[in-house]
């Protein structure tokens, strides 16, 4: 229980930036067997690869299904001939085939109309009319958005443009997004803002620069913008203005009289990292090495003790795509324009960045950018050849978005240098002996010294073009009609490079500096130039080495419009990317490690203590404390490999139950005692008792309560707390007679409480809920998971907005120490606790000494 504290006469939080502190808001992780689909579970936040992605990593479902039954048509000949084909083969094969295919193309320009990114002039106005009515609500989170997205659609050039990112800076400036405001208003001026506007752009730059405290540069303003009223003449729609000026000046004045001293922003630094680089494996500390076997692979050792929270490996992606997330466009044309919100709008299309006011492409509606470098390098590095194609990249999934961006990002040459060497290799692999190995296994031609596949001659292992070439592609082990999918998907799509004129840039073969846009091939040729087939080779390859792969990277998404009390969060699949280096990394189901992300770039940092001559493992999803070993194995099939982890021997031998059914099981609506049994009648373990229930039954009972939950959320949602609060303690009471208490879905419904009370200012209720949850919490992932930490987090926010000083203090170090470990101390999230922690420092004394 939490003490009631005294009301201090000055309250902490006045001490802090802000009065009050959001709090942070995360959806706990449902259990796992209840929802399949498991995109609100940690697996995401801890970054599992491609598992859980499936669904937008392959192309859209018609195009599956127009491959399936195309393949299923073969003739038995051909299909085998394709089974067994090297990648060189299956090109060529599929040249073949899509050329006396015709409709198959022509089906696939049709799914394309589904997913367009071409810029639309009605849409532009349309979406700035919708956030003009967003703005006079008075809603300016959603009227941002709305004209960045009109901001897309305009051609670049035309004067609307310019409206678009003046109405934008009017609800950056709401929001107190200053800097970005001004950036907002330069853009406007250099886009051709109409000369009768001027005068509310500058006023609007004025009051940012006020609110800035530079003062000088808002006083240079004031003067022009007097001048060019006084030029124009005093009409009537600037009257408004001249008294809003007059306003400002006197504010100024009085900001003169009492300067205040400069603010100090973010003092408060984490301890410096000690990190010292691998001599051999680029982004590698140097307390790892590098080690290779038959049964392993390549694998990561560590070379010296480690403790937990060590920095092991940090990583730039070679290559990253942002997952476009799950709402793509698929309305019909005459409905309205589609306003939700993707990951398109909210993040940097290339370094990842959260977006607030984006810059468009110039080509597409798709591609948005924080700003004017990242446009640029993107365009050079890849974009140029990416952006008329956006519908098909789209219709063709991340997956094969992410095989052209890397083939792009290694050049032509080297792209071509390691097919070449790959067909090298393929005839090393002759003898049988060599021939169940997977290519990269077999010892590579002029590689390292030690003869680790990927090395370079001088036997130092880079993230670099050549390491990613050498992952496993696993080509004999993929489904022959997956390799199918796969061959036909990049050969549509190297087909299309070509018919639209983009196979010079694509080679190299212009300058990267040509912005002009790409002229159709003249000739009509259906056939695939050769550096075109040896592209498309490499596609394939890194399509198929992307299953196993592919890493996801995630981030804590708010969720609604963050303008309330509290925040939503929700981890989040944002792009797919290659890491070379922390490919090296195995798996296990009890991983030793944990990876976090900052923009493309990924850092793995020791989660316990890892002595000398241990593997360094990562977990690639399914975890022991989130899924029993059967689905774990299942899950973990698509890698092609049995895991053989410390958890998975020991939940094979027999007898042993994983503890997620322990925890997660139905309890006896009589006696309350465990419920037993793998068949569809499920017995009391009480002898004495006896009672039977049907499974069935109980899991029909468990979906009702979870939508009722759902139900009592979407209460919360528009504000009607009390009877969020009546719904969440009845389905308690419901779940009570028929879960076992450790159930997650009970710490599930603790936490949501918890927020409810959050958002009504009951931060003692509040408290007391989300300690019950994190009992729950640490039971089922243990006191130092990454979980625990999140939780942790959110009671020190609750407890610091409700004055419970020490107690909050020491939540706060608790908090500190688990999340440090896993994010270092750099981290945002640290960073917070720490101001946290200063500020309930600065509290007067006797406060202190009270509480
Ligand atoms: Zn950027
Ligand atoms: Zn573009
Ligand atoms: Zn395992
Ligand atoms: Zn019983």
């Amino acid at each position: 229980m939490v003490p009631r504290p005294p009301l201090p006469p000055n309250p902490p939080a006045a001490a802090a930036k802000s009065s009050r502190r959001r709090c942070r808001y995360r959806l706990l992780p449902a259990p796992p067997y209840i929802t399949p689909c498991v995109t609100r579970q940690y697996g995401d936040y801890i970054g599992c690869p491609a598992l859980y992605g499936g669904m937008m990593a392959l192309p859209v479902t018609e195009w599956q299904g127009r491959t399936s039954r195309l393949w299923a048509a073969l003739d038995p000949a051909l299909r085998e001939r394709l089974a067994a084909a090297s990648l060189h083969d299956a090109v060529r094969l599929g040249c073949d085939l899509l050329r006396a295919e015709q409709e198959e193309e022509a089906a696939l320009v049709q799914l394309c109309l589904q997913a367009p990114t071409d810029k639309k002039p009605e849409a532009a106005s349309w979406y700035r009319e919708q956030g003009n009515r967003e703005f006079k609500r008075g809603q300016y989170q959603a009227a941002l958005r709305l004209y960045s997205k009109a901001a897309s659609h305009e051609l670049p050039g035309s004067p609307e443009v310019s409206l678009c990112f003046a109405n934008r800076s009017a609800a950056l400036l709401h929001l107190g997004h200053f800097e970005v405001c001004l950036e907002d208003i330069a853009r406007a001026e250099s886009h051709g803002y109409p000369d009768r506007l001027l005068p509310k752009i500058m006023l609007r730059k004025a009051e940012c620069l006020l609110c800035l405290e530079r003062f000088q540069d808002a006083q240079d303003i004031l003067r022009v913008l007097e001048s060019k009223i006084a030029l124009y003449g005093v009409m009537t729609t600037h009257l408004t203005r001249l008294k809003k000026l007059s306003q400002l000046k006197v504010k100024l004045g009085e900001k003169e009289k009492c300067p205040e001293p400069a603010g100090e922003h973010g003092g408060i630094q984490g301890e410096p990292e000690i990190w010292e680089e691998n001599s051999s494996i680029s982004g590698a500390s140097s307390s790892l090495s590098l080690s290779f076997d038959a049964e392993r692979g390549r694998h990561l050792v560590a070379s010296q003790d480690i403790v937990p929270g060590q920095s092991l490996v940090k990583e730039e992606a070679f290559v990253s795509v942002l997952c476009p997330g799950e709402s793509l466009p698929v309305q019909d044309g005459d409905t309205a324009w589609d306003t939700r919100v993707t990951n398109a709008d909210l993040y940097c299309h290339h370094c990842l960045r959260q977006l607030l006011a984006s810059v468009p492409c110039q080509g597409c509606s798709y591609a948005k950018y924080c700003s004017k470098g990242c446009a640029e390098m993107a365009w050079q590095q890849y974009h140029r050849t990416e952006c008329s194609l956006g519908a098909l990249l789209l219709t063709l999934g991340v997956f094969c978005h992410v095989a052209l961006r890397t083939v792009l990002l290694a050049g032509f040459a080297e792209v071509s240098r390691l097919v070449a060497w790959s067909h090298h290799g393929d005839k090393n692999l002759q003898n049988p002996e060599a021939r169940c190995k997977p290519l990269s296994e077999a010892p590579a031609a002029g590689a390292g010294s030690r003869g680790i596949p990927g090395c370079g001659s001088n036997g130092r292992y880079l993230s670099s073009y050549q390491a990613l070439f050498h992952l496993l592609p696993h080509t004999e082990q993929h489904s022959p009609e997956h390799k199918f999918l796969c061959t036909l998907s990049v050969v549509a799509l190297c087909k299309q490079l070509q018919a639209a004129g983009l196979e010079a840039a694509m080679l190299n073969q212009e300058s990267p500096q040509q912005w002009s846009k790409p002229k159709a091939c003249e000739k009509t040729s259906d056939e695939l130039s050769p550096e075109l087939k040896t592209v498309a080779e490499a596609m394939l390859r890194h399509m198929l080495q992307l299953q196993c792969n592919a890493q996801a990277i995630t981030v804590m998404q708010e969720l609604g419009p963050g303008d309330g009390a509290v925040v939503d969060k929700k981890p989040v699949r944002l792009a797919t990317a290659f890491f070379p280096v922390l490919s090296l990394l195995n798996h296990s189901c009890c991983p030793n490690t944990s990876v976090s992300f900052s923009g493309t770039a990924a850092t793995v940092r020791a989660s316990q203590p890892i002595s000398s001559g241990q593997e360094v493992l990562h977990c690639y999803g399914p975890h022991w404390c989130r899924m029993r070993v059967a689905e774990r194995q299942q899950l973990l099939s698509q890698y092609f490999f049995e895991c053989r982890c410390q958890a998975c021997l020991k939940e094979l031998e027999s007898g042993v139950k994983s503890v997620v059914s322990i925890r997660n099981s139905f309890c006896c609506p009589k006696c309350q005692a465990q419920m037993q049994g793998e068949e569809d009648t499920l017995c009391c373990s009480n002898e004495a008792c006896a009672t039977s229930a049907s499974r069935d039954h109980l899991s029909g009972r468990l979906q009702d309560l979870q939508q009722q939950i759902k139900k009592a959320l979407d209460l919360l949602r528009v504000r009607k707390a009390d009877q969020a609060i009546k719904m969440l303690l009845k389905c308690q009471m419901d779940a009570g007679t028929f879960l076992s208490p450790e159930h997650l879905l009970m710490g599930e419904m603790e936490d949501h409480l918890a927020q409810v009370y959050a958002t009504l200012g009951k931060w003692q209720e509040a408290a007391r809920h989300l300690k019950k949850s994190i009992e729950i919490v640490e039971m089922h992932h243990g006191p130092s998971s990454v979980e625990t930490g999140h939780e942790l987090f959110k009671l020190a926010q609750i407890l610091f907005n409700g004055f419970a000083v020490s107690e909050a203090l020491s939540t706060i170090q608790r908090a500190e120490g688990i999340l440090s470990v896993h994010f270092g101390p750099q981290s945002a999230q640290i960073q917070e606790l720490q101001e946290m922690k200063a500020c309930l420092s600065q509290l007067p004394r006797n406060i202190l000494q009270r509480t």
